[in-house]
């Protein structure tokens, strides 16, 4: 039965939604090749479902995904979230679709973490606020708003000092010392043009403050993430959600912002707030979707083979002929 993941046997969560699969919360599906996915919640490996009325399948999700919001995409790849379904389109160029409400919900999404710290802290500050209020006979409403501005003050430090998680601690090329980064080190950090990748990061040395190294790929983009996180929190305000995708669509798109601010290689908190915001939205949407795009191109290596579509002597046929014409080209001698 598919009930549970075929890589790490994790049973599915949700309940299939539109797919009437009965099992899965996220799903992808490429209606041109027919193909239709459950994702593991635990391991994110694609399931391949069963053949028999797939194609059914895959129209009903198609349909639903039709009046969900594309919270990201890449050329081939598409992030929709359809009520409480993710549903994931691919194989097929889309076109794409900027709305203010993905910036919306990530922000939201946020302020849920934000409010696990906070919403403790509080009581227990509170808690102690009246214990030293009756003790002393003071004003309460004081001590309440003082409590609220030094909680936001620790939740910021938590964020600030968290560790930025690098697989190897870089070295700087200045003072020689391992750099133990922390969120709050990397607004002194500043995005720039790369040779081999779309941007690089050029790091800022906690300890003797010279630029010390450069992050490329991957880990560039963790550090980013990490500290842009830090520090659109710390320049607080209500940084409206609208603002931020007015900047990424003024410019062209995610790709667009990320190479433009590479190009002016500022530190990062010199950029504007709305900027600031924009581009954690961006690195933050195009790490999710190249992730999806990535664990399609392995499900459809294997879809191929279960399918039986494979087509590999068709495959062999043509590079054959292109060879013989290759070597017809160009006569030998
Ligand atoms: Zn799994
Ligand atoms: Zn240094």
């Amino acid at each position: 039965m598919f009930r549970s993941c075929a890589f790490c046997n994790t049973p599915f969560d949700g309940d299939g939604g539109p797919s009437g699969l009965g099992v899965g919360r996220r799903i992808a599906f490429d209606e041109w090749k027919g193909r239709l996915w459950v994702v593991c919640p635990r391991c994110s490996r694609w399931n391949l479902t069963p053949f028999d009325d797939r194609l059914e399948r895959i129209e009903a999700v198609a349909r639903a995904a039709q009046s969900g919001r594309v919270a990201a995409s890449t050329d081939q790849v598409a992030l929709i979230r359809w009520e409480r379904y993710d549903l994931v389109r691919v194989g097929k160029p889309l076109r794409i679709e900027l709305a203010t409400w993905r910036y919306g919900e990530r922000l939201r999404n946020r302020q849920r973490e934000r409010m696990k710290v906070v919403v403790p802290l509080t009581v227990a500050a509170i808690g102690l606020g009246i214990a030293a209020n009756v003790a002393a006979g003071g004003g309460f409403g004081v001590i309440v708003w003082n409590i609220h501005r030094a909680v936001d003050w620790v939740y910021l430090r938590i964020v600030g000092s968290r560790k930025v998680s690098l697989i190897e601690s870089p070295i700087c090329a200045h003072c020689g010392s391992i750099m133990q980064l922390r969120a709050r080190h990397v607004q002194h950090a500043r995005v720039v043009p790369d040779a081999h990748s779309d941007m690089g990061v050029l790091l800022s040395c906690p300890r003797c403050h010279q630029e010390g190294a450069q992050l490329t790929g991957i880990e560039a983009v963790q550090v980013l993430r990490q500290g842009l996180t830090y520090l659109n929190l710390a320049r607080g305000g209500r940084r409206r959600a609208e603002d931020a995708a007015r900047e990424v669509d003024r410019v062209g798109g995610p790709d667009h912002l990320v190479r433009e601010i590479a190009r002016r290689e500022l530190p990062l908190r010199a950029l504007r707030p709305e900027r600031g915001l924009a581009l954690e939205m961006a690195v933050d949407e195009r790490a999710e979707v190249q992730e999806l795009e990535r664990q399609w191109r392995e499900a459809e290596e294997i879809a191929e083979i279960a399918d039986g579509t494979l087509g590999s002597s068709t495959l062999v046929e043509e590079e054959l002929r292109r060879l013989k014409n290759r070597d017809r080209d160009q006569p030998s001698g």
